[in-house]
């Protein structure tokens, strides 16, 4: 039974974690198994070959860690790095804010970029910074892809261009924990050297699973980082991907399992379908923002993020208040605003197995406390604006065309 039953389905619109398929739930309720058998070891190995389609690699070495973002943060930094190096990092949200946190903590020294919420990355400090730095002193710029606290998605194709131009040889490390497998992403073609992502956020699995890709030049740069590591440690795996056994300690067979049928579904719909879904739902949401007379939380339109949209409420309304009307009138899970924009925005999450009437679903209960909390809103304006765009731009599901 539920700990605070409410009929129905949940409309979960939280950026993470998000909606699981029916299907994945399914192909998880299953016994442990012997993970040194020979059935794991053969399923792992296809997986990490699989799960490299979703970072558009062919030359990154997969890590599947039992941890989550934060877990995959370490395993970045700690593989990569030496106490003291130096790290341009860019402050732009919560989750920017958290890393750098982890960053100051592990002993690193981090050039902080600020920039206001809202915003994205400051490339001019970063070109700046690159420029000057001629004799190479910077050894990582950290970039979270997609701020999930803002709904700010930044162009990665502008940091690597800045250090091409710049022929500066700093690691290039992303978070891409509320992108990866919704928004364009390209790992060798953006010449990142570091990405990961979490299991409950675009893979639409249960939070456990930190997944970690590591380009080729990072895992030179992890044969001479002194940093303490242990439980995070590349050494480790690769050591068992040379034995064919895979794991230096347990996995989540449910969770492989899982993976599995997420990947099957993921490839059965298309990841560029998947990215231009994420795109439909974005864009459906924000034209409901706009007619609600609201404003969204990025600044500019080059910043939209197609997996969350903030979106701001006047000085008189609580977003807080928001967030706890829907779920406990509508059933509906909606995002809180964090840290310095707690009660002025409210976060809708679009990302993960989700399709266009859910979210229709969901802009209507969103409405609908708007007007339960005073703010003066037409009802259905928000859910017609949306279905006006939908029911021109939603193709043919993929698999039944
Ligand atoms: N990075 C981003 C962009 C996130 O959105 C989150 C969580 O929402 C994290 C990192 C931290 O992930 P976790 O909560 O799985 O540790």
């Amino acid at each position: 039974a539920d700990y605070v039953y409410g009929p129905g389905r949940t409309h979960l619109f939280v950026p993470g974690p998000v909606n699981i398929p029916d299907q994945v739930l399914r192909a998880m309720n299953r016994q442990n198994e012997d993970y040194r058998s020979p059935a794991i070891p053969a399923m792992t190995k296809i997986l990490l070959e699989d799960v490299k389609k979703i970072f558009k690699t062919t030359t990154g070495t997969i890590f599947m860690i039992p941890t989550t973002g934060t877990g995959a943060w370490e395993s970045a930094l700690t593989n990569t790095l030496s106490p003291g190096d130096r790290i341009v990092s860019f402050l732009i949200g919560q989750f920017s804010l958290l890393w750098i946190d982890q960053q100051q903590r592990l002993g690193f020294n981090v050039d902080v970029v600020e920039s206001e919420w809202g915003r994205g990355a400051d490339l001019d400090v970063l070109e700046a910074k690159l420029r000057d730095d001629t004799a190479h002193t910077i050894k990582a710029i950290a970039i979270v892809h997609n701020e999930t606290a803002t709904g700010v998605t930044n162009d990665l194709t502008k940091v690597r261009k800045l250090l091409d131009t710049y022929r500066h040889p700093a690691l290039l490390l992303v978070d891409g924990v509320s992108s990866i497998c919704a928004l364009d992403f390209r790992m060798d073609e953006w010449g990142v050297d570091v990405a990961l992502t979490g299991s409950q956020k675009a893979l639409s699995l249960p939070t456990g699973m930190g997944i970690v890709c590591a380009g080729p030049r990072a895992i030179e740069a992890s044969k001479t980082a002194t940093s303490r590591r242990v439980f995070f440690d590349w050494k480790d795996y690769l050591r068992t991907y040379n034995l064919g056994t895979y794991w230096p300690y347990t996995p989540s067979i449910q969770l492989l399992y899982g993976l599995r049928a997420a990947l099957d579904l993921i490839f059965e719909e298309g990841l560029d379908n998947i990215i231009k879904r994420h795109n439909r739902l974005g864009t459906a949401t924000r034209l409901a923002v706009q007619a609600w007379g609201l404003k969204n939380c990025t600044q500019k339109e080059e910043w939209f993020s197609d997996t969350v949209t903030a979106v701001v409420v006047p000085p008189y309304i609580d977003s807080n208040e928001i967030v706890k009307q829907a779920w406990k009138r509508y059933n509906l899970s909606l995002g809180l605003g964090l840290n310095k924009i707690s009660g002025k925005v409210f976060r809708i999450g679009h990302l993960g197995n989700l399709n266009e009437l859910q979210l229709l679903g969901c802009l209507s209960g969103v409405e609908m406390v708007l007007k339960d909390v005073g703010y003066p809103v037409k009802l259905g304006s928000g859910v017609g604006a949306a279905a006006a765009y939908l029911s021109n731009f939603t193709p043919f599901i993929p698999s039944r065309i």
